[in-house]
């Protein structure tokens, strides 16, 4: 069977299951359109589907991926800016009142950042100076903590582009405003696939704490930490915990 054959048959059970059994449900959406609470910056990777790792529904969640769950900063000058037109879409036109940046282990998109001396990444004309966004999450660990090795380096690299991230959200004016007013709250979640664990940032605690469960605290940049929000300062008390949090799963590669 074809790889499409695959999937079109996919399509045939949803089709006949799922759209069937939530019918109503997409009447809905149809007669009144999407009005999702939740806007989720994930990364193009086909093992890290937000969708899937949420049991969510159709119209819950607005989702913007890209390589390596990057947001660039505010830079309205004119050129072609995709993920940034979702991001103003999502908060201006549907009126989201959660985003969530949501890297992930064994990140290609880190992984190239890293590798700055491939000659092969070297000939990819958009890879690059697209991951470069995170050159500052690079550079902070390198400095920060030379001592990790190449698996526990990509981790906090992957971390640290979350907070990287998420500082660049608040730069989009119209997303500041609505942070101040109350209204929009933005959280940096890492989903490590090699553990099934999901974490979320701590902007107080500047780690990563996995959630174990719903009841577990959301620690979003809100109204009342958006104001004191330092990037530079809280990529280095992260990866100062980094550096003496207890040690994580050993695989043969490295420490995670
Ligand atoms: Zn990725």
């Amino acid at each position: 069977m074809s790889v499409l054959k695959r999937l079109i048959e996919g399509f045939v059970d949803f089709r006949a299951g799922y759209w069937r059994d939530n019918r109503p449900l997409f009447e809905r959406l149809a007669r009144e359109g999407q009005q999702p609470k939740v806007l989720i910056v994930a990364c193009v990777d086909s093992r890290v589907d937000p969708g899937i790792l949420t049991s969510t529904q159709p119209g819950d969640v607005f989702t913007i991926r890209n390589v390596g769950a990057i947001v660039p900063p505010y830079g309205p000058d004119g050129r072609y800016h995709g993920t940034s037109a979702a991001l103003e879409f999502g908060v201006r036109a549907l009126g989201v009142e959660q985003i969530v940046v949501l890297g992930h282990a064994l990140c290609g998109g880190m992984r190239a950042l890293l590798a700055e001396h491939d000659t092969q990444l070297a000939q990819f004309e958009f890879l690059k100076p697209w991951t470069e966004i995170m050159r500052r999450a690079a550079d902070a660990v390198r400095l920060g903590a030379p001592e990790l090795d190449a698996v526990a380096t990509q981790k906090a690299v992957e971390q640290a582009a979350v907070v990287v991230s998420m500082g660049n959200v608040l730069s989009f004016p119209w997303v500041r405003e609505k942070v101040e007013a109350g209204t929009l709250a933005i959280h940096g979640w890492y989903f490590d696939l090699r553990t099934g664990e999901l974490s979320a940032f701590d902007p107080e605690e500047a780690r990563f704490a996995p959630f174990v469960a719903a009841s577990d605290p959301e620690r979003p940049i809100t109204s009342g930490n958006a104001q004191q929000l330092d990037t530079d300062r809280l990529l280095a008390r992260l990866i100062d915990n980094f550096r003496i949090g207890k040690p994580g799963l050993t695989t043969a590669s490295g420490t995670l």
